[in-house]
């Protein structure tokens, strides 16, 4: 094993051609153009149009989820679905100290405190059964609200993401939320596509939030969504998210704080040409990863990261896991593709040990430390199978 393995395998499987190959890129490839010109004739480019209220029907229809509320970006969905969770300042949210910060980030808008927990070794996110003993161990129930006992501050819900798109398991981790009296929330942003013993996920919590940023599964250049079953809550979440205005033909009355987290009808044409083609990117995107799965097996020293058994991941982004022996190769590897225009990434730094996240509650997290310093994602586009492996087989 030599530093320049990794790039080696990417270059042979990907039918390298001196090009740069990005982690992952947007593909448009439908009605994009088409539905964008629309609004820019018509001049329907803002926050209210047809597209809009077609993308979260679209979206319902695809995900099964009863409502779907569009917004400017994932982050401001996650920061509704705090609030539609009853999460306030000063109470504890358990959050994956293994993510994006766009989970945390909204939970400090809303003066809460994030309470970092560990993640599941083999498919990223997190283990019920470990949770469920921590749990045990630092909380109690009063009233049937779950405090912690050191802190003596409420832990109101669970938020759990669904790392590169591989779901976590929904059920267990619903029966632990019911058992410890947690709101569950999904941070889904980055599994559109994903499927949970057939249902799709998002929507299994009490809400859950998508994204549609540049580097998503579809895009919408920026963008997002909240999903859930709950009328009450898709109410709230469409008045927090336009403004909290009364409905009135002229009238501007407000009677509560919200936001102007609305998506443009420009965004959401986008948004529906693409979902059109959803089927067909996630079809690649398999037969990308099953090619990668092939090719990895034959590599000892590099384990692919492949969905888990109870679920159909999108596989958004394709990752391999470094063996422990070869860890003083990896940022070599790493920066060894970068640099030959092969892109690869490491994950993110644990949010816990970040410098505004320090003093916040942190279980044990072995297992999130060692997949955060073993693991490397790499190119995963759609068009990577069309444009390129296909042409050549
Ligand atoms: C992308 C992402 C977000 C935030 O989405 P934006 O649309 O970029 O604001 C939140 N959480 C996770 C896990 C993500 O990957």
């Amino acid at each position: 094993m030599n530093p320049h393995q990794l790039l080696d395998i990417l270059k042979k499987t990907l039918a390298y051609d001196n090009k740069f190959i990005s982690l992952h890129e947007p593909y448009f490839i439908g009605n994009e153009w088409k539905y964008v010109k629309e609004c820019l004739d018509t001049g329907w480019v803002s926050s209210v149009g047809k597209y809009v209220d077609r993308f979260e029907q679209d979206l319902c229809a695809y995900t099964g989820a009863k409502y779907a509320i569009a917004a400017v970006n994932g982050t401001a969905a996650m920061h509704i679905c705090y609030q539609l969770a009853g999460v306030k300042a000063g109470d504890e949210v358990l959050v994956p100290t293994l993510t994006f910060i766009g989970t945390i980030n909204p939970l400090l808008y809303c003066g809460a405190i994030p309470h970092f927990i560990d993640s599941e070794p083999k498919f990223l996110g997190l283990d019920a059964t470990t949770l469920d003993d921590y749990l045990k161990e630092v909380s109690y129930q009063e009233n049937q609200v779950c405090i912690n006992r050191y802190t003596k501050r409420p832990i109101r819900a669970l938020c759990v993401m669904h790392t590169l798109g591989h779901p976590v398991d929904l059920d267990a981790l619903t029966a632990l939320c019911e058992r410890h009296h947690l709101a569950l929330i999904e941070d889904a942003a980055e599994a559109l596509g994903s499927f949970y013993k057939g249902v799709h996920v998002g929507h299994k919590g009490l809400v859950g939030a998508l994204s549609f940023n540049g580097n998503k599964i579809i895009t919408t250049g920026g963008g997002g969504a909240i999903l859930t079953n709950h009328e009450g809550l898709a109410k709230t979440a469409k008045y927090l998210t336009t403004t909290a205005k009364r409905p009135h033909p002229w009238l501007f009355d407000h009677d509560m704080t919200g936001y102007n987290y609305r998506l443009p009808n420009i965004n959401s044409a986008l948004g529906c040409a693409q979902l059109e083609n959803i089927n067909h990117y996630l079809q690649q995107k398999r037969k990308l990863a099953e090619k990668y799965q092939q090719v990895f097996s034959a590599v000892a020293e590099m384990t692919f990261i492949a969905e888990p058994s109870y679920a159909k991941s999108n596989y958004w982004l394709n990752a391999i896991l470094l063996d422990e022996k070869y860890l003083a190769m990896k940022d070599e590897m790493i920066a060894l593709s970068n640099q030959h225009q092969v892109m690869v990434r490491p994950l993110w730094n644990l949010q816990h040990t970040l410098p505004m996240h320090k003093n916040f509650p942190c279980m044990p997290v072995t297992h999130a430390e060692n997949l955060a310093a073993r693991l490397i994602k790499i190119p995963s586009s759609p068009q990577l199978i069309s444009e390129r492996i296909e042409q050549v087989c």
